[in-house]
C-alpha cells in the first residue's frame, strides 16, 4: 500500500506529479493538525484520564495477543467493544459542546453591530461592580440561545445601561438568573444557564460563574459576570473565565470577540459620486 502511495510513475501529467508528490505531506499535515486539536481539546478535561486508561488497555491487549493468552484476549476484545458505547455515553456533554464549537470563529451572525451596545454593557457592568450587585449577561454569537430564553422572561428591548441595572436590582422579579443579548437588543432576563460540570473550576466560584462557564462550553456565546461577593468583573468565552477586568479591558475583550460594524450599503449613485469627487481632489 505504501509503495502505491509513493509511486510517482503513475502520474500522467506534470500537474498530477506535483499533486502526488505533495499528497503525503498534505495528508500527514492534516492528520497531525487533527490529533493536535484533539489533544488540545481534551487537555484538562476528564477525557485525559480516560485516554490514559485506553492506552493501558491497548498495551495489555497487544501483549496478551503476542503471548497468546487467549482467554484474557477474548475478555479484552469484549470489553473494548463495550467501552466504545460507554465512551459515547460518558462524554456526551463534551462531544455536544465540541460539535457546537466546530467552525465557530469563522462565521459571524447577528453579533453586535453598534459600538453603543458595548458601551452600554460596559457602563452597566462597571456600575453594578462598584455597587457589588451580581449580574450575568450572555451575548449570543452563532449558536441560537433561544432554548435558554424560554427559561426566563422574554423581552425585546434596545440595550441601555439603565435597563440592565434595573434588571439586576436585588429583590426585583428579574434579577435572579441571566440576561441574554442578541444583536443589539436584550431578548430575555431571568434565564437559567447550564452549570459547567468541570472539576477544575475554583471552589471559590459559585453557581453564577459556573453558569457562565457552562453556557460558553455548550455554545459559542460570550458571558459577562459581576460577582456579588467581590464586585469582580469576569468574562467567559469557550469555557474559559478571564477575571479581574476593569472597564477598559472589558470593552477591549467585548470588541474583539463580538463587534462587527455594519458595512454601510452605498447606492450605485452614491458610489459613483464618491469616486467622481475623489478624482477631483
Ligand atoms: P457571586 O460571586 O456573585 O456570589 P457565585 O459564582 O459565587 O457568584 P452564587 O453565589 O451561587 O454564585 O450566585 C447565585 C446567583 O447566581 C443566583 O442568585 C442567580 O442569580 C445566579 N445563578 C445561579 N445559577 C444560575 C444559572 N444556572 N443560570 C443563571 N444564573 C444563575
Ligand atoms: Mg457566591
Amino acid at each position: 500500500m505504501l509503495e502505491e502511495f509513493f509511486d510517482l510513475s503513475q502520474a500522467k501529467t506534470p500537474m498530477q506529479l506535483v499533486i502526488m508528490a505533495w499528497k503525503p505531506v498534505i495528508e500527514i499535515g492534516i492528520i497531525w493538525y487533527i490529533i493536535y486539536k484533539l489533544l488540545e481539546f481534551i487537555k484538562g478535561t476528564r477525557a485525559v484520564q480516560v485516554l490514559r486508561g485506553i492506552i493501558i488497555i491497548a498495551v495489555i491487549f497487544f501483549l496478551t495477543q503476542q503471548l497468546r493468552f487467549d482467554v484474557i484476549n477474548w475478555i479484552f476484545t469484549k470489553l473494548f467493544a463495550l467501552s466504545v458505547i460507554a465512551f459515547l455515553i460518558v462524554f456526551q456533554p463534551e462531544m455536544r459542546s465540541g460539535l457546537a464549537r466546530i467552525g465557530r470563529e469563522k462565521v459571524f451572525g447577528n453579533i453586535i453591530t453598534e459600538e453603543r451596545t458595548i458601551d452600554e454593557i460596559a457602563k452597566s457592568v462597571s456600575i453594578l461592580a462598584r455597587k457589588k450587585i451580581g449580574a450575568i449577561i450572555a451575548i449570543q454569537r452563532e449558536v441560537n440561545l433561544e432554548p435558554y430564553t424560554e427559561s426566563g422572561v422574554q423581552l425585546d428591548s434596545v440595550i441601555t445601561s439603565e435597563l440592565l441595572n434595573t434588571i439586576f436590582m436585588p429583590n426585583t422579579p428579574l434579577h435572579d438568573g441571566g440576561v441574554i443579548v442578541h444583536g443589539d437588543r436584550v431578548v430575555a432576563a431571568g434565564c437559567l444557564f447550564p452549570l459547567s460540570p468541570s472539576p477544575d473550576i475554583s471552589k471559590l466560584l459559585g453557581t453564577r460563574h459556573r453558569a457562565a462557564i457552562g453556557l460558553t462550553e455548550e455554545t459559542d456565546s460570550v458571558c459577562v459576570v459581576v460577582s456579588e461577593e467581590t464586585g469582580v468583573i469576569s468574562i467567559a468565552n469557550a469555557g474559559k473565565l478571564t477575571r479581574d477586568l476593569d472597564r477598559d479591558r472589558l470593552i477591549n475583550h467585548l470588541r474583539s470577540l463580538l463587534y462587527r460594524p455594519k458595512k454601510e450599503k452605498k447606492s450605485h449613485v452614491k458610489l459613483s459620486m464618491d469616486r467622481f469627487f475623489r478624482k477631483k481632489t
